[in-house]
């Protein structure tokens, strides 16, 4: 049995460039659907439900076909969101250490970075995520479509913004480029150092 993760901060805590009510429906509805969704999935498979939605995601081939596509999305939906909501805090600024130099040496600098994130946030048509990942040791921005993962791709993932409309129609509406824009605001680069000293071991 899969559970819903636990915010690691109050639910205003990134206000105002998310805000309130958009953590409380993105958590509390959206994020648990997908919990109790690949619950669903998995409850005539015991043998599955003893995994990890790790272990799930990293070879969806493994997974009976029948339930491949729920367990893809579901599974990728809670994923996603769990680490999604790590990477989140306040006002961190800008990545230092090896994460900094690294992002220097293959954007040629910050705001070159800034730029293409931004490029693959902004092109995914409808739903998905933006995703900075390490793949084959080098880093690599690109999105995903839906719930798709890159931990079933292989790629270990250091830093993402969910696209979805869900995560910022309520304050924003339409307009994905500002949510898109106040997402630097709230990136915990820690966390992100973190993900990259561990993906470069
Ligand atoms: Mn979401």
């Amino acid at each position: 049995m899969h559970t819903l993760q636990q915010l690691p901060y109050p639910y205003n805590a990134l206000e105002p460039y998310i805000d309130e009510q958009t953590m409380r429906i993105h958590h509390d509805k959206h994020h648990q659907a997908y919990v109790d969704n690949l619950n669903k999935a998995t409850e005539t498979n015991p043998e599955l439900q003893k995994l990890t939605v790790e272990q799930l995601l990293r070879d969806l081939n493994k997974i009976p076909e029948n339930i491949r596509t729920p367990v893809r999305n579901h599974g990728g939906g809670v994923w996603n969101h769990n680490f999604f909501w790590q990477l989140l805090k306040k006002d961190v600024g800008e990545p230092k250490g090896a994460l900094a130099e690294a992002i220097k040496k293959r954007f040629g600098s910050f705001e070159k970075f800034k730029e293409e994130f931004t490029k693959a946030s902004m092109s995914r048509f409808g739903s998905g995520w933006a995703w900075l990942v390490l793949a084959k040791g080098e880093l690599e921005i690109y999105s995903t479509a839906n719930q798709d993962s890159p931990i079933s791709e292989g790629k270990a993932p250091l830093l993402c913004n969910d696209v979805w409309e869900h995560a910022y129609y309520l304050k924003y509406q339409n307009r994905r480029a500002e949510y898109v824009a106040a997402f630097w605001n709230v990136i915990n680069w820690a966390y992100v150092e973190k993900n990259f000293a561990a993906a470069m071991k």
